[in-house]
C-alpha cells in the first residue's frame, strides 16, 4: 500500500496549496458536468492554462527566451489550438504528436522534434514538414538524419542534446541529465559532431540542448546544467564552430501537495545570469508546468470497505485513467465534490478498479465519510495524466472536458469499447514467405 499520505484541498492545508495550484475548477461545475458526461471524466480549465502561459512569457521575456509546449505533457488537440494561438511553440516527440500538432494549426517552423528514439520515416516526416529544429541525442542519429535530408535534398536544422551530467535532484524514473540515463550525447562527444557536421552539407548545427528532468522543485540543478552548457559554447566557438541556440529544456516542477514551487521569475535570473552574454537564441520546452495545474479526474465512488485497519473507498477511475502514483508514487491532491454523509475527520485509501495491487491513488486524511456515488476529483491532474492513459482491463479512454465560464465544452468524447474492437475484427492469415506484412 502506498504509504504516502495525501492532502485534502479542502480545509487549512488547502491554503497553502492555492498559491502555487492556482484551482478554478469549480466543483460545483464539475458536479454538473458529471452528470452530462458520467465518470469517471477529465475536465480542464482553459483559463488556467492560458494565465500559466501568460505568467511565463512575462518572466522570460526580459530575457528573450521563447517558448515551447512540451505536448507529451498533455496533446489534446483543444489545448495545442489553446496555446498554439498565444503564440507558444510547440516541442514533440514523435510522428504522432507531429501530426496532432500540424492538425492544431500549429506552424511546423516553431515546432521543435525531441526524443531519444526517432524513426527515420518519423525524420524524414519532420524536414518535409520544415520544423524549426530536430534536437539528435547520439552519434547513430546525427548521421541518419544527415542521410535522409541529403535524399529528400533538403538541409536539415540540427541540435545536439547534451548529457550535462547533472543530477536533477528529482524521482529516478524522471531524471534525464545524468551519466547513464538513456538521453542525449555525452560531453566529450559534442566537439566530434560539430566537427563532423562541417563534413556534411546537408546538416545546419544550430546548436546544443540539454533536459535534465522532470518536477524539479529545486532550481540548482538548473544552474548548475546551464553553466555546463555556458561553459561548452565557449568550447566550442573557441574551436570555431558557431552555435546560435541553445534549448534550456522543461521540468519546472509544480505543487502537488502542501510543498512549494520554484519561482519562474527565478528561473528567468539563472538563464540570465548563466547564459544571458552569449547572444543565443534561447528555448524552454516546459510541459506539466503550463498544464498540470489546470486539469482534475472527476470520479464516482463506487464501495467503501475495510481493509485490515483502514477503510478503502473504490472509485471508478483507475491507473490506467492516471498512471502516476501507480507508475512513480505520485500523490495527487483529492477534492471531495460531493460527499451525501459529509462530516470530516475520516481517511480513506483511494483506490481503482483495475487488478493490480498498484492500481492505488494513496492514503487520504481529514475527509468527509464517503459513500456509492459521492463525487471526488484528483487535482493537479493536467499534465501526464490523460496523456498516459490505456485501455488495460478493456476499460475505454476517459472524455476530456473544458469547463469555462458556466459553460463546459467536450474536447474529447468517451471512446467506446467497439472502436476498440474493431481493431481487432476481419482478420486474416498472411503467407509469411509471399506476403509483405504491414
Ligand atoms: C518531457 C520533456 C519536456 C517537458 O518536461 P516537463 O517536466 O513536462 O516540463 C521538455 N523537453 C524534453 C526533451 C522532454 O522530454
Amino acid at each position: 500500500m502506498n504509504k504516502h499520505v495525501g492532502t485534502s484541498v479542502s480545509g487549512a492545508e488547502g491554503e497553502d496549496l492555492s498559491k502555487n495550484s492556482e484551482i478554478h475548477l469549480d466543483a460545483g461545475f464539475m458536479a454538473s458536468v458529471a452528470g452530462a458526461v458520467g465518470t469517471p471524466f477529465y475536465c480542464y480549465s482553459p483559463e488556467v492554462i492560458a494565465r500559466a502561459y501568460e505568467e511565463l512569457s512575462a518572466a522570460l521575456s526580459p530575457v528573450d527566451v521563447s517558448i515551447c509546449y512540451a505536448v507529451k505533457a498533455n496533446g489534446n488537440l483543444a489545448i495545442l489550438q489553446l496555446l498554439s494561438r498565444l503564440g507558444c511553440g510547440m516541442d514533440i516527440v514523435s510522428g504522432g504528436e507531429l501530426e496532432r500538432v500540424l492538425e492544431a494549426g500549429a506552424p511546423a517552423s516553431r515546432v521543435i522534434f525531441s526524443g531519444v528514439g526517432k524513426s527515420a520515416s518519423e525524420i524524414a516526416k519532420a524536414l518535409v514538414a520544415g520544423v524549426h529544429q530536430i534536437n539528435v541525442e547520439s552519434p547513430a542519429e546525427f548521421h541518419l538524419v544527415a542521410d535522409i535530408a541529403a535524399s529528400l535534398r533538403r538541409r536539415a536544422p540540427v541540435a545536439l542534446r547534451v548529457n550535462p551530467d547533472v543530477d536533477a535532484r528529482t524521482h529516478d524514473k524522471i531524471s534525464t541529465g545524468k551519466k547513464g540515463d538513456k538521453f542525449g550525447v555525452a560531453l566529450s562527444e559534442v566537439a566530434g559532431l560539430f566537427e563532423a557536421a562541417a563534413a556534411r552539407p546537408e546538416i545546419d548545427m544550430v546548436g546544443l540542448a540539454v533536459h535534465i528532468g522532470s518536477q524539479i522543485l529545486d532550481l540548482a540543478p538548473y544552474r548548475h546544467a546551464y553553466g555546463v552548457l555556458a561553459d561548452l559554447v565557449r568550447d566550442l566557438r573557441a574551436k570555431g564552430h558557431s552555435v546560435r541556440r541553445l534549448d534550456l529544456g522543461g521540468g519546472i516542477g509544480i505543487a502537488y501537495g502542501a510543498q512549494g514551487a520554484p519561482e519562474v521569475s527565478e528561473l528567468a535570473a539563472i538563464i540570465d545570469e548563466t547564459l544571458g552574454d552569449l547572444g543565443c537564441a534561447l528555448t524552454v520546452e516546459p510541459g506539466r508546468w503550463l498544464v498540470g495545474r489546470a486539469g482534475a479526474l472527476v470520479t464516482t465512488v463506487l464501495y467503501t470497505k475495510e481493509a485490515g485497519d483502514r477503510m478503502l473507498a473504490i472509485v471508478d477511475a483507475g491507473m490506467n485513467d492516471l498512471m502516476r502514483p501507480a507508475l512513480y508514487g505520485a500523490v495527487h491532491p483529492l477534492e471531495v465534490v460531493r460527499s451525501a454523509a459529509g462530516g470530516e475527520g475520516q481517511s480513506y485509501g483511494l483506490v481503482g478498479p483495475v487488478c493490480e495491487s498498484s492500481d492505488i491513488f494513496g492514503l487520504y486524511d481529514g475527509l468527509p465519510t464517503l459513500s456509492a456515488g459521492d463525487l471526488v476529483a484528483f487535482r493537479c491532474a493536467g499534465a501526464y495524466s490523460a496523456s498516459m492513459a490505456s485501455t488495460y482491463n478493456a476499460r475505454d479512454l476517459v472524455p476530456e472536458v473544458f469547463v469555462s465560464n458556466g459553460r463546459f465544452r467536450i474536447v474529447r468524447r468517451r471512446q467506446t469499447t467497439a472502436e476498440l474492437l474493431a481493431l481487432e475484427k476481419d482478420t486474416t492469415w498472411h503467407d509469411i514467405a509471399s506476403s509483405q506484412a504491414p
